[in-house]
């Protein structure tokens, strides 16, 4: 089960994050190609997370769309879930240039958020500060793009 796998990724990083600390809320960053919903991954990671820190986790997903790239005319664009096909021309000659990621944007603790440096979900005076902590990512291994890109 995909969720499965990928909240089991997300609650090890999570909890390495929090070491020990009640796990508040989760903010993730899922690009449009690990097709997955709020609702799926909830149910997965709360599967995952009984009787650890994170076990009474909120996640919170923030949707990335799909880059393709047409291999006939080079048109990019953005879309944000299947059929893949160039809107310039309408191949389905396509290859995928982002949307795949899975990303741990922010972590809320009892005291308070961890945010990635570059998270997009952090107003400015949350973000971390230069030499503050820096949230380690989950990544997506790209084991379910489903060989769109002809992978
Ligand atoms: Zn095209």
């Amino acid at each position: 089960m995909h969720e499965m796998a990928l909240a089991e990724g997300i609650l090890a990083a999570v909890l390495d994050l929090a070491e020990g600390q009640p796990v508040r809320r989760v903010r993730l960053r899922v690009g449009a190609l690990q097709h997955v919903t709020t609702d799926s991954l909830q149910f997965a990671f709360q599967l995952a997370a009984e009787d650890t820190a994170a076990a009474d986790a909120v996640l919170e997903l923030q949707p990335v769309p799909a880059r393709l790239r047409c291999r006939r005319c080079g048109a990019a664009h953005a879309v944000a879930g299947p059929p893949f096909l160039c809107v310039a021309c309408g191949a389905s000659d396509v290859s995928v240039a982002g949307g795949d990621e899975l990303l741990i944007d922010a972590v809320e603790l009892a005291t308070g958020w961890l945010h990635r440096p570059d998270s997009l979900t952090a107003p400015p005076e949350d973000r971390a500060p230069a030499g503050g902590p820096r949230v380690v990512l989950a990544r997506g291994d790209g084991q379910a793009r489903e060989g769109i890109d002809g992978s």
